[in-house]
């Protein structure tokens, strides 16, 4: 189908929507040039994750997991929002969208406008830092320039706990709060919008499913086949950018 067509029929979605969420994931931030750590040849399968109980029982376990954060602070500090992102945040702007859920850590979505209220990260953020104790928040930058002295992990100042990006680790349990907002949300919208996920890492993809089944739209904006796409009414194998964008009418 032609793209200008595609546009039309989510211009249409949108418009008959009174509240809509919108769900990303590694897919609208791949625009930005932020690796898809899950994807072939992503981090992931070529070094092994480092589990959240290892993270607790090793300091070099800890260690390793501060290395490969600050390895790859080049690429997150160059990568900024796209129109994928732009479009979405435009979206929260006019009152269409309420919630944007995202499986994404690097804080794209407010960086490109969207309230800190509006979004709901269900794997937390890499951005920062914080004390797994006592929530105290850290800089990566301080963290980093102290790491580079001594390559020991960084404890809390406040209580001596170890310290974590904000990420929610494998192994670790989801965030509660998030999570139940995330549904709240869910269920409340007569629209949901999919953009760069392939809807396959429980529980985050039994949002779509749920909204569903509640009678909501679903929109499905993907490059290569998600898990939900049967139950998709409509389905765009697009770049989000162009597509939303598109639709929006962002740049
Ligand atoms: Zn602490």
């Amino acid at each position: 189908m032609p793209i200008d067509q595609e546009i039309a029929d989510l211009v249409r979605v949108i418009q008959q929507a009174r509240r809509a969420v919108v769900f990303t994931g590694a897919g609208i931030s791949t625009e930005s040039g932020i690796p898809d750590f899950r994807s072939p040849g992503g981090i992931w399968t070529r070094m092994a994750p480092i589990d959240f109980s290892d993270f607790l029982a090793s300091e070099e376990a800890r260690r390793e997991t501060w290395r490969r954060r600050f390895a790859m602070e080049e690429t997150f500090r160059k990568a900024g929002p796209n129109r994928g992102h732009r479009a979405v945040a435009e979206l929260v702007r006019r009152g269409k969208v309420a919630a944007v859920i995202t499986q994404n850590i690097d804080g794209l979505h407010q960086a490109s406008g969207v309230g800190e209220d509006r979004v709901i990260e269900l794997h937390g953020n890499s951005t920062y830092a914080h004390c797994l104790d006592c929530k105290t928040r850290y800089e990566l930058d301080a963290l980093r320039a102290a790491f580079e002295r001594d390559e020991s992990a960084p404890l809390c100042d406040e209580c001596g706990g170890f310290v974590k990006t904000a990420t929610i680790s494998f192994g670790q349990a989801m965030p509660v709060a998030a999570m139940r907002r995330a549904e709240i949300e869910t269920r409340a919208a007569d629209l949901f919008i999919v953009a760069g996920s392939s809807l396959v890492v429980y529980p985050a993809a039994g949002f779509p499913e749920l909204a569903k089944r509640n009678g909501a739209s679903l929109v499905i904006i993907n490059r290569e086949p998600t898990g939900l796409d049967s139950i998709a009414d409509l389905l765009l194998n697009r770049a989000i950018g162009e597509i939303l964008g598109g639709a929006v009418g962002v740049d």
